[in-house]
């Protein structure tokens, strides 16, 4: 009922008819009352707009929002000295030599660059063998890096990739047996004298993304052993799964296996319940943050991450299938790169994680300058 009608409908029925202005005090206090019968009866709680109606409120709906030292950026560190060479499919993303990665991080740390994780790229004849013995050269690509990068950005944070992969001419990620099967035991000995090795050089961070049993533990004992356990983090790659979202990194880094391929370690996509299990035994081991990877595809064990691991940072890698995905859907005009960029990362935060490795670090840098 209109207030006009209400009014004459009151004053058709009044008693004193002289009286206008108390029928319309009237019709105020019962329209007034009506209205507010009309939204409980319509049920309060489901008036939400109102909680988000502002970009600040709608902001504040988040329960984490990005932040620059919530990135970590992944690099492909080449053995050939001056190389930088954009590898086709990540698009804007490059395989750097040791001199020219200070003149490449020189913009990005004046941004906001917090942290990077690097990967090793041995290109030279004969750098593979079966042990993987380049991965820990103390002349090799990722100990100088990591010794150029602590000299020359004081405040930038170095994690790096621990695993053999990139080193082994059979491309696994772990010394093998004679009929083809990881050798885990050996594979975690050499594992965990490798992650040393780049701690001792420096790195704040180790982060082993092999997946072979105990390795966590295996690595705590020798930082232990070495002394610098105090100072040096251990990521895990504990949820890793097996897919088809890795092949743009494995054209990066040189690490396809020459024959087979990873499934007797990496998890099966299917596996939540062996994931949650491997986010419980590294945590036992020791493992100071857990890594999911991929992200986008997997926020249900983001999410189990986080309440398994309620005390630690949980950290994602939008791997480089994520990547390049979202750029060829924006470049085809699926959507806005940005906008879709932001909803990615909006998603792995709402899961759980709270530090996001991605290419899209650059962009986001400048992004989140705004
Ligand atoms: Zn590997």
């Amino acid at each position: 009922m209109s207030f006009s009608t209400l009014v004459s409908d009151l004053t058709s029925r009044g008693s004193d008819r002289a009286d206008v202005r108390s029928q319309y005090s009237r019709a105020r206090s019962v329209a007034s009352t009506a209205a507010t019968s009309v939204s409980i009866a319509g049920d309060i709680s489901s008036q939400l707009h109102s909680g988000y109606s502002h970009p600040l409120s709608r902001a504040w709906q988040a329960e984490r929002q990005l932040t620059k030292s919530m990135l970590i950026y992944p690099l492909f560190i080449s053995d050939q000295p001056d190389e930088c060479t954009a590898i086709p499919s990540l698009p804007n993303q490059s395989r750097i030599g040791l001199n020219r990665l200070v003149p490449f991080l020189e913009p990005l740390v004046a941004k906001g660059l917090s942290s990077v994780m690097l990967f090793g790229v041995p290109l030279a004849p004969n750098a593979k063998d079966a042990l993987g013995t380049a991965a820990d050269d103390p002349d090799g690509p990722v100990i100088q890096a990591i010794r150029i990068l602590r000299r020359r950005f004081r405040d930038l944070y170095i994690c790096a990739d621990v695993c053999l992969c990139e080193y082994t001419s059979h491309g696994h990620c772990g010394i093998l047996r004679d009929d083809g099967s990881l050798n885990n035991e050996m594979s975690v000995d050499r594992i965990s004298d490798v992650a040393v090795a780049y701690a001792d050089a420096g790195a704040h961070c180790v982060a082993p993304s092999d997946m072979n049993d105990g390795r966590i533990r295996a690595i705590k004992l020798k930082l232990t052993a070495a002394g610098i356990n105090h100072k040096v983090l251990l990521m895990s790659y504990a949820a890793k799964f097996s897919g088809c979202l890795y092949g743009p990194f494995r054209d990066a880094a040189g690490s396809c296996p020459s024959f087979g391929d990873r499934r007797c370690y990496q998890l099966p996509a299917s596996g939540r319940g062996l994931a949650r299990r491997a986010i419980r035994r590294d945590i036992a081991e020791g493992a100071d943050i857990i890594m999911v990877k991929p992200a986008g595809q997997y926020l249900d064990i983001i999410s189990d991450a986080k309440e398994i691991g309620s005390d630690l940072p949980i950290a994602a890698y939008q791997v480089s299938g994520e990547f390049a995905m979202i750029h060829a859907a924006a470049k085809a005009g699926v959507f806005d790169l940005k906008a879709m960029v932001f909803e990615s990362t909006d998603s792995i935060l709402r899961a759980g994680a709270n530090i996001i490795i991605t290419y899209f670090v650059p962009e986001l840098l400048t992004w989140l300058e705004s």
